[in-house]
């Protein structure tokens, strides 16, 4: 059995000051924190990671492109300078709206944190539309243990085909991929994967060809990018198509394991695709943080799990509670960046006039900046207002956007060299796959508590790698490292 959870001393506002509690380090989190740094509080920051993850550029992660720091930087060195704001790390397990209260674990740990104020921004999960068994088998991509697992199983992909075409053996299992969703994520994934099979990796490798590699996109919808529009759908479909990318559209997964996924098409024909890597891009399910909220406030969660919030972006009966971004359901706005970012602001900013006194700001309004999606290599399309723009020059806006969105000058930089080396060189710095990556995961999910329980139920192995360690101690204090009596 697992210890108790031991609860850690209430934290105190050292400065006797408005206390913000904000959950979550996303892009609600980190620009709601960030908003608040002039503001006479102390902010309190409580996140499960100990980054801030720009999601956008995952699938970049998961193909070799960039290294994880450089769209993961540590919060607590991107807030260094913030004196107002504290980083802790922990999940959020509860929220008492009565006590003003936020309870998060880490490792068995448990701390309450009291606020006064509080912004809720946990953002969303991956949703397999109630059938959570394909995780196992296809991985989400909203994560850096996601996109480091894919990134994994796809080297790892090549690898084992080479092995098994060395020996004679059919590999047209390994050699097809697989991208569930064809919205921006997996249209931009299926584009990448494409793009390093048929020109990154087509000299690596001796007994396979990888340009014969498959790559298929599969969405129940009529077409690619559904918010960018029939034109734009068609003209991605088309590019997508043009560097190889299979595109099967009205075709629902209904199956998938080890080796392969069913898909069904619209007169219910089930056609089986033998492929063991699969990449699930389809669907999100807001933070189940919602619920606890929803249950204390009757404010109502829509199908992704969204709770419905007041136009200020408040819970029902709790001017003092903000939601914002994934986890808001509000006027129908999309699961975006920039409506996380705006809605934190404007969170921050409404918690800063109430302290001096101001009255209420007009109700939370979202301007949308445009969205953009890439395909390949200096190929993008992108919408503006009312503009609708591909290729080249889309691809252009894409890399400055992300380029001043990614965090901290020093991953900018380093970003702009590892673009330089795929989108001038058609080459890739970020190749390392480890076995950890692909299996470490599954391993921890297998104990009942997870890593805690490695922590919390020291077992054999435990002691065994002690003593293991206190025999190198003894080894290099003896100086006997290396001799045959030692
Ligand atoms: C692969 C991918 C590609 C995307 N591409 C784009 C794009 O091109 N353009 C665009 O505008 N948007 C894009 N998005 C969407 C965008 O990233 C989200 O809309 C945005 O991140 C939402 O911000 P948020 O703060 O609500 O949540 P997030 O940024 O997801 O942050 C949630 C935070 O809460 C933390 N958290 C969650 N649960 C808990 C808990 N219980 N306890 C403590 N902490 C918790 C998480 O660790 C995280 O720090 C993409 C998303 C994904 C997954």
């Amino acid at each position: 059995m697992a210890e108790k959870a031991a609860t850690s001393p209430t934290p105190t506002s050292p400065t006797q000051r408005h206390r913000v509690v904000v959950v979550g380090s996303g892009f609600g989190g980190l620009f709601g924190t960030k908003a608040l740094s002039r503001a006479d509080v102390d902010v309190t920051m409580i996140a499960k990671t100990t980054h801030h993850l720009f999601q956008p550029l995952l699938y970049q992660v998961a193909t070799g492109i960039l290294s994880e720091g450089e769209i993961a930087p540590p919060t607590r060195e991107v807030l260094a300078k913030q004196k107002n704001a504290t980083v802790l790390l922990g999940d959020v397990t509860g929220i008492d709206l009565d006590e003003r209260t936020v309870t998060s674990h880490v490792l068995g740990r448990q701390l309450v944190t009291p606020y006064d104020s509080l912004i809720v921004a946990a953002g969303a999960g991956q949703s397999y539309f109630g059938n959570d068994q394909f995780a196992e088998f296809a991985p989400g991509m909203k994560s850096i243990d996601d996109a480091l697992e894919l990134r994994g199983r796809i080297f790892g992909a090549f690898e084992l085909a080479e092995l098994f075409a060395a020996s004679g053996r059919n590999v047209d299992h390994l050699l097809t991929f697989v991208v569930v969703g064809a919205g921006p994520t997996g249209v931009e994934m299926a584009g990448q994967i494409a793009e390093l099979a048929h020109k990154t990796l087509k000299r690596d490798f001796r007994a396979i060809n990888t340009r014969k590699a498959r790559v298929i996109l599969v969405d129940a919808a009529g077409q690619v990018l559904p918010p960018f529009g029939a034109k734009l759908g068609r003209w991605t479909q088309e590019k997508l198509e043009r560097i190889g990318v299979e595109v099967l559209l009205g075709s629902m997964v209904v199956a998938v394991d080890e080796r392969g996924l069913e898909v069904q098409d619209k007169a219910g024909n089930r056609t089986r695709i033998e492929a063991v890597t699969k990449v699930w891009a389809a669907g999100v399910q807001a933070s189940p943080l919602g619920r606890t909220l929803s249950e204390q406030t009757g404010a109502q969660l829509d199908r992704a799990g969204r709770i419905a919030v007041n136009p200020d972006l408040t819970l029902p009966g709790h001017p003092e509670v903000f939601v914002v971004g994934d986890m808001a359901a509000l006027d129908n706005l999309p699961g975006v960046a920039q409506v996380a970012i705006q809605g934190a602001r404007y969170a921050a900013k409404e918690i800063d006039g109430r302290l001096r006194g101001k009255a209420p700001h007009p109700p939370f309004k979202y301007f949308d900046k445009g969205s953009m999606a890439t395909i390949s290599r200096f190929g993008a399309v992108a919408t503006v207002g009312k503009l609708r723009i591909t290729g080249f020059l889309a691809w252009v806006m894409w890399l400055a956007v992300h380029l001043f969105y990614i965090t901290g000058f020093k991953n900018q930089v380093t970003a702009l060299l590892h673009w330089l080396v795929t989108f001038v060189a058609n080459d890739r710095s970020e190749r390392t796959a480890t076995e950890q990556q692909i299996f470490a995961r599954a391993a921890l999910k297998r104990l009942d508590l997870g890593a805690q329980e490695l922590v919390s139920e020291p077992g054999r192995t435990r002691e065994e790698l002690e003593a293991q360690a206190l025999e190198e101690v003894r080894l290099t204090d003896s100086g006997a490292r290396g001799r045959a009596d030692a």
